[in-house]
C-alpha cells in the first residue's frame, strides 16, 4: 500500500496521547524491518472508528533485498475497547458501592479462595481475616446467646456452609477484635454462588451490623418487663391497701353504729354528738378510699369492664330507686324521660356508677325543691344519657376545672359533703366506654352532664338474666302497694325496695283485688283516700275474698282512723306521714311466716380480722340470731365438718385457707352442697372472680359498699324464721 493513500484515511495517533505520529508505513519503509508498532500506535479511521496493526507490520522485500512494500494487517479494536473501557468502570463502580456500603460482603470461591473482600468486611473481621482461609474464622468468631457467646465448629461457619451451595439466613455471631474492641453483634446470611447453567462457583456472605438494634431490643424488653414489674407491684398495692384501709374503718364505722343504738345503756347529748361525729367522718373517710382507689385502678388500666346490652329503662329503675330517698330528703322532684325501649352497650355496675354519681351531685348542690331529670334519647347510632338539674349552674371559667381531681367549687365546698373526686371518676369511667363526658351550664341556669353511648337492640342476653334469676327473685317478698298518688307511691316503693323488698304497685283500686289474688304478696299496704274506689271498700272486697284473705293489710292513710281499719281487717295502721323504719317493721312484723320449731343451727362467721368478726357477731346475735365465729378457713372448714350450720359469712382474704377454697370445697361435697353462703369481702374482686361468687354464693356483699343494712336484710330473707325466735 502506499503510504500517502492510508494518510487519506486514517489519522495515525498515539495510543496514550492520542497525538498524530509518524506513518507505520514510512517508518517500514524507512527502518527496513518488521517493527513493534502495536504499543502506541493505533490506526483512527475517519468515521471514528479504532484498528490496531499490532506486530504485523512487515516490508515486502525483492529479490534484490530492496523493500518495495509493506504488508500491514489492520484489526478492528473498537468494540473491544469499548467493552474494556465499560467493564473497567463497572469494575469501578462495583468497588466504590461495595466500599461504601455498611454492610460487610465478602464473597469465595469453590475452594474457599476469597473473590471479593469489602472494607467493612475488613473493619468487622479484622486485620488478616483477608488472607486467612475462610475455615479459620470459626476460630476467632462464635455464634451469640443472649447469655454469652459460644464458638460454633468449623463448618458451621455461615460462608462455608454458603460455599457448600446452602443458604443461610441470620445467623447472629459476636465479635470482637483490635477493629472492634467493643465487640459487635452480626447477623451473617450467606447464599450460593452460581454461574448462569447453576454450576456452584462459590458463596456470597453478608455480613450486617445488628449491635444497636439488638441494644435497643434488649432495652425495650428490660423496660417492658421494668412495667410489668410495676403495674403488678401497683396491682398488689391496690388491692392490699383497699383491704387494709376499709377493715378497719368497718370497724369504726360499724361499733358507732352500734353504740348510736343506745343498745349498752343510754347516752348523752354529748356523748351522741360524737358518735355522730366519728361515724360522718368514718363514713367520709371510705367514700374517698373508694373514690382513690376507683380513680388509681382507672389511671393503672386495671379497671375491667363487662360490657352488655342493658335496657335503659332498667338501668334507670335500678339508679332512681337508689337515689329516690336522697332526691325526697330536698324535697326535689326526681324524674326520668325517654324512649322506652332504648338499649345500650355498658358495663351495668360502672353506668349506674356514671348516672349516681351526676345525680348525687345533681342532688347535692341544688338548693331544695329543685327539679331534677333523667333523660335518654336516640341520637344517630347512639343514645345520649343527660342529668339535668335547675340547681346554680357552674360559670363557665370553672366548667373545666370542675373535672379535675380534688376541685370543688369554692361556694359549694364547704357545706356540701363530697371529695371532689366524683366528676374526675365519672369522666374517666364514660370515656372507658368510648364516650366522653360533656357539660352545659350557665351560672344561674343549672346544670346538664351528658354523654352518648352506642345503642344496640335490647338483649336476649339481660331477658335470659331476668329468667335466670327468677328463683332468688321469687324468695324476695313481694309487697303490694295500692296507692293511686304516684308520688307517694314512688316514696313507698323506693323505701322498701331498698330494704330489699320486691315491690309492685297498683294505682286503679279497681284492679287491686285481681292483682293482689294473682299476686299472693307477703304484704299489702293500702291508701284509704283513693278513686273511684277508696280503701275502705277495697280492704272489705280483699278481707272477704278468700285467695287474698289472709294476705297482712297495712293501712297507710292520713285519714286517723285505725280503729275503722281494725274494724275491717286491717292488720296494721300507720297514719302517714310515715318513717322508712316504721313501714319495714310493720311490714317485717306481718309478712312473717309461721315459726319453726326445728332448734336453731348457727349462723357461721369467718372473718379474720378480729374487730370485724366481733362487730357482725354482735350485730347479728342483737338480731336475734345464734351466732358461731371462726377467725380463719381452717377453722371454718373444721367447724362445717363437724356440724352444719345454717348459714356461712365468708371472708374472701383468709391466711391460709382462702375463702375460694373453702367454697370451692363446699360446693363440690354433696353435703355442703346447698349450704347457704354470703360472701362479704373487701378484696378488690375482677370480673371473673365476681361472676364465680355470684353463681356460688347467696349473696355477695362488698366491704367497699355500705353492707350493715344490706346483710341484715338478706340474712332475714334466707334464714328461716324459727332461729330468730327460738334465740
Ligand atoms: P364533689 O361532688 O365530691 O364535690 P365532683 O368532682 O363530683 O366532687 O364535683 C366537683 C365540683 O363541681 C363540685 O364540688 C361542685 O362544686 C361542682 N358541681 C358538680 N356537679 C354540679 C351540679 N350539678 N351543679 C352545680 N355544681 C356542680
Amino acid at each position: 500500500a502506499a503510504g500517502k493513500s492510508m494518510d487519506l484515511v486514517f489519522d495515525i495517533v498515539n495510543k496514550e496521547t492520542r497525538r498524530p505520529v509518524e506513518n507505520p508505513v514510512k517508518k517500514v519503509f524507512r527502518e527496513g524491518k518488521v517493527v513493534g508498532l502495536a504499543d502506541h500506535t493505533i490506526l483512527l479511521s475517519k468515521s471514528g472508528k479504532e484498528f490496531d496493526i499490532e506486530d504485523s507490520a512487515a516490508p515486502i522485500v525483492a529479490d534484490t533485498g530492496e523493500a518495495f512494500g509493506v504488508v500491514l494487517v489492520f484489526r478492528d479494536i473498537t468494540e473491544k475497547k469499548l467493552t474494556e473501557e465499560e467493564t473497567g468502570r463497572q469494575k469501578e463502580l462495583m468497588q466504590l458501592i461495595l466500599g461504601s456500603v455498611a454492610d460487610g460482603v465478602v464473597v469465595a470461591d469453590t475452594k474457599g479462595k476469597f473473590l471479593l473482600f469489602n472494607a467493612a468486611a475488613e473493619q468487622f473481621l479484622g486485620v488478616g481475616a483477608v488472607d486467612a482461609a475462610p475455615d479459620a474464622w470459626s476460630k476467632q468468631y462464635g455464634t451469640y446467646h443472649a447469655d454469652g457467646v459460644t464458638v460454633f465448629p468449623s463448618d458451621e461457619l455461615p460462608l462455608v456452609r454458603a460455599i457448600r451451595g446452602e443458604s443461610v439466613t441470620g445467623v447472629e455471631v459476636f465479635i470482637r477484635n483490635a477493629n472492634v474492641p467493643e465487640g459487635r453483634l452480626l447477623s451473617i446470611s450467606g447464599r450460593p454462588l452460581r454461574s448462569e447453567d447453576g454450576t456452584l462457583k462459590g458463596g456470597v456472605v453478608v455480613l450486617h451490623d445488628i449491635t444497636l438494634q439488638k441494644r435497643a431490643q434488649e432495652a425495650l424488653i428490660q423496660a417492658k418487663e421494668q412495667a410489668e414489674r410495676t403495674s403488678q407491684f401497683k396491682d398488689q398495692f391496690l388491692s392490699t391497701m383497699s383491704h387494709e384501709l376499709r377493715t378497719p374503718l368497718n370497724a369504726v364505722l360499724g361499733f358507732s353504729d352500734l353504740l348510736a343504738d343506745e343498745r349498752y345503756g343510754p347516752l348523752n347529748e354529748k356523748q351522741r354528738r360524737y358518735i355522730d361525729h366519728i361515724h360522718t367522718g368514718g363514713k367520709h373517710l371510705l367514700t374517698l378510699i373508694s373514690d382513690i382507689l376507683d380513680l388509681s385502678k382507672i389511671e393503672a388500666g386495671r379497671m375491667e369492664l363487662a360490657m352488655e346490652n342493658l335496657p335503659v329503662q332498667s338501668i334507670f329503675a335500678e339508679v332512681l330507686s337508689v337515689m329516690h330517698p336522697l332526691a325526697d330528703k330536698k324535697l326535689h322532684v326526681l324524674s326520668k324521660s325517654g324512649d322506652a325501649g332504648l338499649a345500650v352497650r355498658a358495663d351495668a355496675t360502672r353506668l349506674k356508677q356514671v348516672l349516681m354519681n351526676l345525680l348525687g351531685n345533681a342532688i347535692k348542690f341544688t338548693p331544695n325543691g329543685g327539679r331534677i331529670e333523667l333523660a335518654a334519647r336516640l341520637d344517630g347510632g347512639n343514645v345520649c344519657l343527660e342529668v339535668k338539674d335547675n340547681g346554680p349552674g357552674i360559670p363557665a371559667d370553672e366548667q373545666r376545672r370542675i373535672f379535675e381531681a380534688f376541685y370543688r367549687l369554692r361556694e359549694s365546698g364547704k357545706k356540701t359533703e363530697g371529695t371532689g373526686l366524683g366528676l374526675a371518676i365519672t369522666q374517666r369511667l364514660v370515656e372507658l366506654h368510648g364516650g366522653e363526658l360533656k357539660l352545659s351550664s350557665q351560672a344561674g341556669q343549672g346544670s346538664s352532664f351528658y354523654f352518648s353511648l352506642p345503642a344496640v337492640a335490647p338483649a336476649q342476653e339481660s331477658l335470659s338474666r331476668k329468667i335466670g334469676s327468677a328463683p332468688r327473685s321469687l324468695r324476695s317478698p313481694r309487697i303490694l302497694v295500692i296507692e293511686d298518688d304516684r308520688v307517694t307511691a314512688q316514696l313507698i316503693q323506693s323505701q322498701l325496695s331498698s330494704a330489699g323488698y320486691e315491690v309492685t304497685v297498683c294505682d286503679e283500686p279497681n284492679n287491686a283485688l285481681e292483682i293482689a289474688a294473682q299476686l299472693q304478696p307477703s304484704a299489702i299496704t293500702l291508701d284509704i283516700v283513693m278513686k273511684p274506689k277508696n280503701g275502705w271498700e277495697v280492704l272489705t272486697q280483699l278481707k272477704r275474698d278468700p285467695r287474698t284473705a289472709q294476705i297482712p293489710m297495712i293501712v297507710v292513710s292520713i285519714i286517723d282512723q285505725p280503729s275503722m281499719g281494725a274494724l275491717l281487717g286491717a292488720d296494721e295502721y300507720l297514719v302517714k306521714p310515715v318513717e322508712k323504719a316504721r313501714l319495714l317493721d310493720a311490714i317485717a312484723r306481718h309478712s312473717r311466716s309461721v315459726p319453726s320449731v326445728r332448734p336453731p343451727r348457727p349462723i357461721l362467721v369467718v372473718e379474720d380480722d378480729t374487730a370485724t368478726r366481733e362487730f357482725i357477731a354482735e350485730m347479728l346475735s342483737s338480731q336475734g340470731y345464734v351466732v358461731a365465729t371462726a377467725a380463719d378457713g381452717a377453722q371454718a372448714r373444721a367447724q362445717v365438718a363437724a356440724s352444719l350450720p345454717q348459714l356461712v359469712i365468708l371472708d374472701m382474704m383468709l391466711p391460709e385457707v382462702s375463702g375460694f377454697e373453702l367454697l370451692g370445697e363446699w360446693r363440690s361435697s354433696l353435703r355442703t352442697a346447698a349450704l347457704p353462703v354470703f360472701v362479704l369481702t373487701s378484696k378488690d374482686l375482677t370480673t371473673e372472680e365476681q361472676r364465680y361468687l355470684r353463681t356460688h354464693s347467696e349473696m355477695l356483699l362488698q366491704k367497699q359498699q355500705p353492707w350493715h343494712e344490706a346483710l341484715v336484710k338478706q340474712l332475714e330473707r334466707v334464714v328461716s324464721p324459727g332461729a330468730v325466735e327460738k334465740a
